[in-house]
C-alpha cells in the first residue's frame, strides 16, 4: 500500500506521518516512510533552489517541476514493496499544486507511481503562515491560497480523504486512523 500524505507547509504532514507509521507498526505492519524531495542528489539540489529568493517565479518553478519529476523517478523502486506501507511526505500531486501548467506537470510525471490514498490534510492559510518554522517565499499567503486551491480540485482526480488539519494534533490522528483502517483491516470504531 502506497499513502501518500499532501497539504501545504504546516499543515501537519511530518507530525501526522510520525503518528500513523507508530500506530500501522504498533498493529504489526512494516512501514516505509519517504519524505520529498529526497536526500538523492537532485533532492539536495531542490532543497538549495527551494531557498532562493526567486523560488515562486514562474521560470524557477518550472525548474523546480522538472527536478521534482527527476526526484521521483530516482526513488521509484522504492514505493513497490509488497510486505510494507509506503507512507510519502507529498508526491507528484505537490507538482501539480504547486508547478503549472497541469498538463505539463502531467506529463513529465507520466511514470509517477498513482498513490493507493491520498490524505489532504486541509489547513487554513493563516494557521499555515503561523505554524510554518520556514523562512521562504512559500510563507505567503496568496501562493498559498492558490495552492490550497488547487489541491481541493487536483485531489478529486485520486482516491482520497480531506483531512481537516486546524484540530489538534490526537483529533487530526484519530480522523487520519479512521481514514486508513478499513484499507488495514482495522475497524474504523475501534479508534478513539
Ligand atoms: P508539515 O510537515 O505539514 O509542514 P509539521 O508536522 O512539521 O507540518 O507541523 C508544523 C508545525 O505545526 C510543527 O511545529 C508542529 O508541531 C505543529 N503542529 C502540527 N500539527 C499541529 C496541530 N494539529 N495543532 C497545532 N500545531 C500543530
Ligand atoms: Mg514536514
Amino acid at each position: 500500500m502506497y499513502i501518500v500524505f499532501e497539504g501545504i507547509d504546516g499543515a501537519g504532514k511530518s507530525t501526522q506521518i510520525r503518528l500513523l507509521k507508530e500506530w500501522l507498526e504498533a498493529n504489526g505492519f512494516r512501514v516505509e516512510t519517504l519524505v520529498e524531495p529526497t536526500d538523492s542528489e537532485v533532492g539536495k539540489l531542490i532543497r538549495k533552489i527551494l531557498q532562493r529568493p526567486d523560488a515562486t517565479t514562474d521560470r524557477i518553478q518550472k525548474t523546480l517541476g522538472l527536478l521534482f519529476a527527476a526526484d521521483r523517478m530516482l526513488i521509484m523502486d522504492k514505493l513497490s514493496d509488497e510486505k510494507k506501507v509506503i507512507i510519502s511526505d507529498r508526491s507528484f500531486i505537490s507538482s501539480l499544486a504547486y508547478q503549472e501548467p497541469a498538463s505539463w506537470i502531467r506529463e513529465i510525471n507520466k511514470y509517477a507511481k498513482v498513490p493507493d490514498l491520498v490524505l489532504l490534510l486541509d489547513l487554513d492559510v493563516k494557521t499555515s503562515v503561523n505554524r510554518s518554522n520556514q523562512e521562504d517565499e512559500f510563507e505567503n499567503e496568496e501562493f498559498l491560497t492558490n495552492v490550497k486551491v488547487n489541491y481541493l480540485e487536483i485531489i478529486k482526480d485520486f482516491n482520497h480523504k480531506i483531512i481537516d488539519a486546524n484540530g489538534g494534533i490526537n483529533k487530526v490522528s484519530s480522523d487520519i486512523k479512521k481514514a486508513v483502517a478499513p484499507y488495514m483491516g482495522i475497524c474504523p470504531d475501534c479508534i478513539r
